[in-house]
């Protein structure tokens, strides 16, 4: 093993920018682990800064925090998509950083992220829906046919569904443009969607690279509601060309670290590359319970530069998102914490919670992980979760 890629060890301090559920579940796996974690976060009270070793409570572009962070830890990785790039930057001169400032900022960037996927397509044999940058009125005047209707998308800071329209004519488009501020915008031609999945990969600083089976996924108002895999809809055909894409995608980026791409599966069984997150995501939680190796301890290890773990999946499982909604599922405006001890009653339920202060409608507060001897038992104590929780089937 070269020097440029010997492992950093226990007990050294790993360092995560963001603060949010994504970084205390980082936390918990790098102290499983036996590393200490520093957290960079301007709120006093997050969901990672209470779980970590240390906290340095500032912006994400503080200067002398960076350094701080920089100089104490031995690498840094992110749980926090739109990180500015810069700052990724300065802590590099400090830390090895993993993923790299060059990917992070492709991935914050929608029109960058279509660029390089589309660039990728020769190779992946997957596009990016078709699509344009929407900058100026001009560029709307000269939208063809063929991309309405079609989802307006701002560039920037996007995630959940946020930031996003419907459009079917330019005067939609137009309207779109100017109530989102004016800000750059790509338009989306709107597709014919079978089902969701998204395709979670490692890579190493060595270049080697591992990918996860591949997970389905159902999104309610823009969230992600649930996550199953074996995914009932997808076929091995659909999987396999997913997980090929994936592989040619985080060598393309030459990336290091826990990468997460979302595909489209269109009805006429196609498919199409939507969106990546330089990070561990929602849809691979299942990881935690259900493979040898989480998507967390997989981010350690890739920031460690230690050899990535096996992605094996042992049990078929069902991931069901908490959001704040069900301690209001009484109808009453005061929150009522919901009845964990009747969800916790069913086999194979794995809660997690993320130790938020306040629910509020909308929030993600948690996520609850079946698994099972057979997926059907899975899908059946989600069923039995849902009545518990007062979630609509
Ligand atoms: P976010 O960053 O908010 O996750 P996405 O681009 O993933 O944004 O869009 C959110 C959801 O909107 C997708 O999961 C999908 O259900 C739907 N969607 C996005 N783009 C398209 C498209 N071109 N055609 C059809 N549905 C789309
Ligand atoms: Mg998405």
């Amino acid at each position: 093993m070269s020097m440029q890629h010997s492992p950093f060890l226990p007990p050294a301090r790993l360092g995560v920018m963001g603060g949010g559920q994504l970084g205390r579940m980082f936390v918990h796996a790098a102290q499983a682990m036996g590393f200490k974690v520093a957290v960079l976060e301007a709120a006093p009270d997050s969901p990672a800064g209470h779980a970590a070793d240390s906290l340095i409570a500032a912006d994400y572009s503080d200067a002398q925090a960076l350094a701080q962070l920089g100089q104490s830890c031995v690498a840094v990785t992110t749980e926090f998509e739109n990180v500015p790039a810069d700052s990724l930057r300065l802590l590099a001169t400090h830390a090895f950083v993993a993923p790299g400032a060059d990917c992070v900022a492709i991935a914050q960037d929608r029109i960058a992220e279509k660029r390089f996927l589309a660039g990728c397509a020769a190779l992946s044999g997957v596009p990016p829906a078709p699509h344009k940058t929407i900058a100026a009125l001009d560029d709307i005047e000269s939208i063809e046919d063929l991309l309405l209707p079609g989802i307006l998308k701002t560039v920037r800071m996007g995630y959940d569904g946020k930031g996003q329209a419907v459009v079917r004519t330019r005067d939609d488009v137009r309207a779109a443009f100017a109530a989102m501020g004016g800000v750059t915008c790509l338009l989306e031609k709107m597709l014919p969607l079978a089902y969701e999945v998204s395709v979670l990969t490692a890579r190493g600083a060595d270049g080697e690279s591992v990918v996860y089976p591949i997970a389905e996924n159902v999104h309610r108002d823009g969230i992600l509601f649930t996550t199953t895999v074996p995914g009932p809809n997808v076929s091995l055909e659909s999987a396999g060309k997913a997980q090929q894409a994936a592989k040619v995608i985080v060598d393309e980026l030459a990336y290091v670290g826990v990468l997460c791409i979302e595909f489209f599966v269109l009805t006429d069984g196609s498919l199409v590359v939507n969106e990546m997150a330089p990070r561990p995501h929602n849809s691979g939680h299942y990881t935690m319970d259900a493979c040898v190796t989480s998507q967390f301890a997989q981010q350690v290890r890739a920031m460690a530069r230690l050899p990535l773990g096996d992605v094996r999946q042992h049990s078929p499982a069902v991931m069901l998102n908490l959001l704040g909604d069900i301690w209001f599922a009484s109808g009453s405006e005061t929150p009522t914490e919901p009845a964990w001890a009747e969800l916790l009653a069913l086999p194979g339920a794995c809660l997690h919670l993320y130790g938020k202060e306040a629910a509020r409608r909308g929030r993600k507060m948690g996520h609850v992980t079946f698994i099972a001897p057979t997926l059907a038992q899975a899908q059946a104590q989600l069923a039995a979760a849902c009545t518990i929780l007062g979630i609509p089937a």
